[in-house]
């Protein structure tokens, strides 16, 4: 009977330490969107405001956190992503999205409170395009060669760090989105990672990750708002978490630009029913991009990225961590350091706001 009690006394410290931080906060309806005051947000993770930069409004405590008005752009220890509306000004506060709050801010801030991650045993990773699909292609790369010699090298890493893994193709072959979602959704205990590289303008570059947009927002790709079509998965908080993990690892050992890591609702992801992201790593039109990412150097530096911010993703959000030589694999200067945080930069001091600031072109 004691032990009972303590445990449902547990139980409703937990739930009330996950409201708290979420926040309970005023609402207003703005355009038919529901916001909330963003500096009450911070409040509630205890992030102070810094003296603003032009338009760019910060935030600093244990993460920097900036942003302006009228700007989907939200940058999390100098990493960018993509809001899913717009920050507003209502009077004379700016506002965010209870959306966004929910499902970037918080499991972005506080990924450790995630409670739908589960155990993690198997990696499923996607190799884009193959066989008569080549995808990109530039006088430097062809996309689909690029994709499977990343997860070539990923997967070995992975193995040594103690995952099954499971691979939608490993040679040159054609399968369809249906196949590869088919393959991941036999997989329990599994994240799914699928890798591609992107072509755009000769000046397009950098890296850019995508997750599934959530339950009835829509994404930066679609063409209608037809929001109660627009279905989410259950994952909204693993995935943006993952893609953190993967895409901040992957920014920093390659020093490409930023792209930020956005929302979609890519067929792959749709359908999905475990984490999943989709990792763009770069632009195989880009004369020098192109050429690095044809080379084994750099695919070597993206596999590793991908594999380091699996672990990290593993160390904080799941129920297990990974056996084999996982310690070594999360370098960074943590080694045998639980992380608290999802970035491949540790949330301590001396790291905050020491990267450096990229452009952000978009191609
Ligand atoms: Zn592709």
């Amino acid at each position: 009977m004691k032990q009972c009690l303590i445990l449902a006394l547990a139980l409703v410290v937990c739930l009330l330490g996950r409201v708290c931080a979420q926040g309970v906060y005023n609402t207003e309806s703005i355009d038919g969107i529901e916001y909330v005051r963003l500096s009450e947000v911070c409040r509630n993770y205890k992030l102070d405001p810094v003296a603003a930069r032009g338009s760019m409004v910060t935030y600093q405590g244990t993460h920097r956190v900036s942003l302006r008005n009228n700007h989907q752009d939200f940058y999390v220890n100098n990493y960018r992503y993509v809001l899913s509306y717009p920050i507003r000004s209502y009077a004379g506060q700016l506002m965010i999205s209870s959306t966004d709050v929910r499902k970037l801010v918080d499991p972005v801030l506080r990924p450790q409170f995630s409670n739908n991650a589960g155990t993690l045993h198997t990696v499923v990773i996607d190799p884009g395009h193959g066989g008569h699909d080549a995808g990109a292609v530039s006088p430097y790369a062809r996309e689909k060669d690029c994709n499977l010699a990343v997860a070539l090298k990923l997967r070995k890493m992975l193995q040594d760090c103690g995952y099954r893994v499971v691979m939608t193709r490993d040679k040159d072959v054609f399968l369809t989105l249906q196949q590869r979602v088919a393959i991941a959704n036999r997989c329990p205990n599994s994240i799914f990672v699928s890798i591609h590289h992107n072509s755009g303008r000769r000046a397009a570059e950098g890296i850019e990750t995508f997750t599934l947009a959530p339950h009835g927002t829509t994404s930066p790709f679609a063409r209608t708002r037809r929001m109660a079509d627009l279905a989410g998965n259950d994952q909204d908080s693993e995935n943006i978490a993952l893609a953190t993990a993967i895409h901040s690892r992957a920014i920093k050992s390659t020093n490409a630009t930023d792209r930020g890591i956005q929302r979609a609702r890519f067929s792959v992801l749709c359908t999905i029913e475990r984490p999943a992201i989709l990792f763009e790593g770069g632009f195989v039109s880009h004369p020098e991009e192109g050429r690095l990412i044809s080379g084994a150097k750099y695919q070597e530096k993206l596999a590793r990225s991908i594999c380091e911010g699996i672990v990290g993703y593993s160390s904080v959000v799941c129920r297990n961590r990974p056996k084999g030589n996982s310690r070594v694999a999360t370098n960074g200067g943590s080694k045998g350091r639980v992380r608290t945080s999802i970035s491949g930069s540790s949330m301590g001091k001396t790291t905050i706001g020491s990267r450096k600031q990229r452009g952000n072109k978009r191609g």
